[in-house]
């Protein structure tokens, strides 16, 4: 499980217009294969490729929590399916909500030393 906040492109749905090149301030975004793709390194998570795309092939925060969110659980529905008895399932749950909430006390930390820096 985890937690990525850069945009990101549905391949199937890009129609290779290349707004989002060409509007992307960073230059994170290019043609590879005849479909968008965005270099996470680059990008600085300004959301203008997504409000250009005239396809919506791009992805935002709030569309990719929803999709990430499904993607854990499915994910932790896989492993619950494996194990046999309620106390073992009880357990992977268990160890999943404290590295959550772990991911969490970093990313709060984190957040702090950055406005830290910015001051
Ligand atoms: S969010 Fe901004 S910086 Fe990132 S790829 Fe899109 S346009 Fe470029
Ligand atoms: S704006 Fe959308 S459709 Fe056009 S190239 Fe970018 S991702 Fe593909």
């Amino acid at each position: 499980m985890g937690v990525c906040f850069v945009p990101w492109i549905k391949k199937k749905k890009c129609v290779a217009c290349k707004k989002c090149v060409k509007k992307c301030p960073t230059d994170a975004i290019s043609m590879v294969k005849g479909k968008a793709l965005i270099d996470d390194l680059k990008c600085i998570n300004c959301g203008k490729c997504v409000r250009i795309c005239p396809v919506k092939a791009i992805l935002g925060d709030k569309d990719k929590m929803d999709v990430e969110i499904k993607a854990n659980i499915k994910l932790l529905k896989k492993s619950l399916a494996k194990s046999k008895n309620k106390k073992d399932q009880r357990q992977i749950i268990g160890n999943q909500v404290l590295q959550l909430r772990m991911q969490r006390k970093v990313i709060k930390g984190t957040l702090k030393e950055l406005e830290n820096i910015k001051k």
